[in-house]
């Protein structure tokens, strides 16, 4: 018992550690990152380094990059709020973006940007290994599932097989390393309308919030899935 605890917190601050790590190689990145001219320009996920649900956004706004965490303006609120009305604990989660400096005016981010920190996003699924991922919005969607319409699938969970590149950034052949995929992996995405529509549309904010309701019921059948897969 008392090696398995042992164990268990070695486990926790590697993972941790990794993203300390990570986030510190993208702030030194700044000034050949897009949208980051300073360190302080990116804004890193927050949550459980180890935790099972991955919540995938676009790009921090203007509270975020004020406060350097995601989601903590007005569509962050719903999103925190909705995830604990639907009972998931702060130590199951972690909430990132793709890209991780905020577009001027909360512009959609450019195809160029979300391909420029994609590395990075891919190393974050890396360290943290969700059980699930769950999608806010069709940039991050697209990610995943490039062809999909957000009004057909949200809240519809699809197992995904995903190509991971690492991290290539700063190597002189940047585009052929990325042509080759390091890695590829199955992960399990469940894609849901970006909160900021759901402040915009009480149509889309039901089904918002409705879509939240099915994450415990999914992490469930997940779990069983992969205990029967032992
Ligand atoms: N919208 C996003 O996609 N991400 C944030 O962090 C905030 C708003």
């Amino acid at each position: 018992m008392r090696y398995k605890r042992v164990w268990y917190y070695q486990t926790m601050s590697d993972e941790r550690q990794q993203l300390i790590d990570l986030y510190t190689r993208l702030e030194k990145l700044a000034g050949t990152l897009p949208l980051a001219d300073t360190p302080e320009d990116i804004v890193p996920g927050e949550g459980s380094p180890t935790a099972e649900i991955l919540c995938i956004g676009e790009a921090p706004g203007a509270q975020e990059q004020k406060e350097r965490r995601p989601f903590v303006g007005r569509s962050g609120k719903l999103l925190r709020k909705t995830l604990t009305e639907s009972g998931l604990e702060p130590a199951e989660l972690y909430i990132a973006n793709i890209v991780k400096a905020r577009p001027p005016e909360n512009r959609d981010p450019s195809l160029d940007e979300i391909e420029a920190y994609r590395p990075f996003l891919e190393q974050e699924i890396e360290i943290i290994k969700p059980t699930l991922i769950v999608t806010l919005g069709r940039f991050s969607m697209a990610a995943f599932l490039p062809d999909a319409r957000i009004s057909q699938v949200h809240g519809k969970l699809h197992k995904v097989k995903y190509s991971m590149f690492g991290d290539n950034h700063g190597e002189e052949n940047q585009l052929e390393a990325e042509a080759q995929p390091v890695t590829e992996r199955m992960v399990y995405v469940l894609p849901m309308y970006h909160p900021a529509a759901g402040l915009r549309n009480g149509t889309v904010l039901k089904a918002f919030k409705e879509d939240i309701a099915k994450i415990p019921k999914i992490l469930e059948w997940l779990h069983m899935k992969n205990a029967l897969a032992l």
